[in-house]
């Protein structure tokens, strides 16, 4: 974690001001080494993504716009030779989260110390369950590492299972598991791309597979669990509003929130191509988004996006239910108590890493 004059004075001025895209994901890279089933990013492999130039260029636009969180995924981002480079710029100024499949962050523990969160997909406890997920043997043992090492080294590492059929069941055991031992879970829901969209940026799920979760209420049941555990458990990081949003919408079909796409959130691509989300087509580069922030164009777009239901992407549903002023007060409530379990973690592992060297 770094803390940086320049992003505590960009989080205070902006977090509470409406209508600033707070959040970005920028898939930086298709480069994976991993063959999840479901994924096409390692199937579609393209050489021409961003130099770390330019992409230090279009972190400061936006900057400018106001945007205070950043996600850093691919593809696999740990697998750009010029990664370190980037993540330093990043933390400076964004409050930064890194994904890994689990295969490389333990390899890379001194560049992570800047990173706020470093999130390792973990699939299940059981390694034959995980590394057939992730199409590749020794893929938890891997994983496993790498949660360990950043854990003893004072590295925030979070877990971030995806939610599909094959571990429904297991969630709130790994759920105990790591949080018991002082490491936050975050969430991903399996869910079938339902728009078919030729040119999305890439596109998850078959129509009928092994990972679409065939009955709703395991998942409603998954939601009950998971709020009567934050209850008395810290470091579940998905908020209690988020959990009541998806019980809702599994056990009646509504949705009690609008897809706040290129209005609180917005996702970049390896070559810098700017979409609402990850489902719909490219709409400008990055290099191009303050000119056409305020546009009429991206203006119809919001209005198109706001009443789209095509997905039950969790991190699009948490950034669309938390962007207003009372939302982001509600979120800070809410996480507040995390955050002190999570100083509390943090000093108990920097503890050992120094008692260590
Ligand atoms: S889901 Fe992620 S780790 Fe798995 S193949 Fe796709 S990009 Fe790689
Ligand atoms: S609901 Fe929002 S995030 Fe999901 S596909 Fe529609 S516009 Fe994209």
């Amino acid at each position: 974690m770094r803390v940086t004059s320049q992003k505590a004075l960009s989080v205070l001025s902006n977090a509470f001001v409406f209508k600033k895209p707070h959040h970005v994901q920028w898939l930086m890279t298709r480069k994976c080494n991993y063959r999840c089933k479901g994924c096409n990013v390692w199937l579609d492999q393209q050489e021409n993504e961003l130099s770390a130039k330019e992409i230090i260029r279009g972190l400061d636009i936006l900057r400018s716009l106001g945007v205070i969180e950043i996600v850093l995924s691919g593809g696999n981002p740990l697998l750009r030779e010029d990664i370190d480079e980037i993540l330093d710029y990043t933390s400076r100024f964004f409050i930064t989260t890194v994904y890994d499949n689990g295969s490389t962050a333990y390899k890379k523990v001194d560049i992570l110390r800047n990173a706020d969160f470093v999130a390792i997909s973990l699939d299940s406890l059981d390694p034959k369950v995980h590394d057939y997920i992730k199409g590749v043997k020794g893929a938890w043992r891997q994983a496993m590492k790498s949660i360990e090492t950043l854990h003893t080294n004072g590295v925030n590492v979070a877990v971030s299972p995806t939610i599909s059929q094959l571990n429904i069941h297991e969630i709130p055991k790994i759920t105990a598991y790591f949080t018991e031992r002082g490491i936050p879970v975050w969430y991903c829901l399996y869910s079938y791309d339902s728009r078919d969209i030729e040119h999305s940026l890439f596109s998850i799920g078959r129509k009928k597979d092994e990972f679409q979760i065939k009955d709703k209420t395991d998942l409603v049941k998954l939601c009950d669990t998971l709020l009567e555990m934050r209850k008395h458990r810290k470091g579940i990081l998905i908020t209690t509003r988020t959990l009541k949003a998806l019980r809702e919408y599994f056990s009646s079909g509504k949705r009690s929130w609008k897809c706040a796409a290129l209005r609180n959130f917005f996702v970049i691509d390896h070559r810098g191509k700017v979409s609402g989300c990850h489902l719909f087509d490219p709409i400008c580069s990055i290099f191009e988004l303050p000119q056409k922030w305020n546009s009429e164009k991206f203006k119809e777009l919001r209005k198109t996006y706001a009443k789209c239901a095509s997905c039950t992407y969790l991190c699009y549903i948490f950034y669309s239910l938390h962007g207003s002023i009372t939302e982001n007060l509600e979120l800070t409530k809410d996480q507040l108590g995390n955050a002190n379990w999570l100083l509390i973690q943090r000093k108990l592992s920097q503890k050992l890493y120094n008692s260590k060297s």
